[in-house]
């Protein structure tokens, strides 16, 4: 087995001082261990404040949720990968399915927000999933394939063999629906594959993350499935117990 790493996903929740009570009580519930990692992605608003509840815990890091593809100028609303990093992030998600399919973010943003990320010093967690429609088309390998690529397509090999990758199917995502393990196994499997492709053998240390619907029920089956190397949680990783629950899977 693998370190696993675990990945909360906050969305558009908690304000700075939710935020702070909720690290409080999540490391009442949790503590310090050598065997797993502990990624939170908060509002980035509340990055700050989540980063000052953590100071005593190096070992839980902080992520944002989105970045821009440049690094500074006029993009009123936008932060930047220096911006987050400057501010405590380690970790971007790139791609995640709502930026994708709210925002019509397209493949080709999503690799200009990664190479940003690299460029800046952040890891990039990459989001890849289909859609019911693809899936119930047979073509989940063949998007989740192509995001991927695009998403890494300026990256070089070395940086793609340190970034992360999470599946997260679409018609999974705050659905109450989970791909069964041996489906996401299948689907991490494919992507384990093309990232062999892409960096050669360093391709088998990039973690590969399930996401969707993971709850602390399902959090032991799904993070047992061959190639699943960890999980990508939103909805569940908003209540404190629970989550401690989730990560101790
Ligand atoms: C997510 O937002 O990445 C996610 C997996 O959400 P949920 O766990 O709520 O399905």
């Amino acid at each position: 087995m693998r370190h696993p790493i675990f990945a909360a996903n906050w969305k558009m929740n908690q304000a700075p001082a939710d935020a702070s009570a909720f690290i409080r009580q999540f490391l009442a519930y949790f503590p310090r261990q050598q065997d797993r990692t502990v990624l939170i992605f908060p509002s980035a608003l509340a990055l700050h404040a989540v980063a000052e509840a953590l100071k005593d815990r190096p070992d839980i890091q902080l992520g944002v949720q989105n970045i821009h593809w440049e690094d500074k100028g006029a993009f009123t609303g936008e932060n930047s990968a220096p911006i987050a990093r400057a501010a405590g992030a380690k970790f971007v998600l790139v791609g995640h399915s709502e930026r994708r399919h709210v925002f019509g973010e397209t493949d080709e943003e999503t690799g200009k927000k990664a190479a940003a990320a690299i460029r800046a010093g952040l890891t990039p967690l990459v989001c890849v999933g289909e859609t019911l429609a693809q899936r119930e088309a047979g073509e989940t390998g063949a998007v989740v394939i192509r995001q991927l690529r695009a998403a890494v397509a300026t990256i070089d090999a070395q940086h793609i063999a340190s970034s992360l990758v999470a599946y997260e199917p679409v018609w999974a995502i705050g659905t109450g629906k989970t791909a069964s393990p041996s489906d996401a196994s299948a689907v991490h499997a494919m992507i384990r594959a093309e990232l062999r492709t892409l960096t050669g053998e360093r391709g088998e240390a990039v973690p590969i993350l399930y996401g969707g619907s993971v709850n602390r029920g399902n959090a032991t089956a799904l993070l047992a499935a061959a190639e699943v190397d960890g999980l990508l949680v939103g909805g569940a990783s908003l209540d404190a117990e629970g989550w401690a629950a989730i990560v101790r899977a």
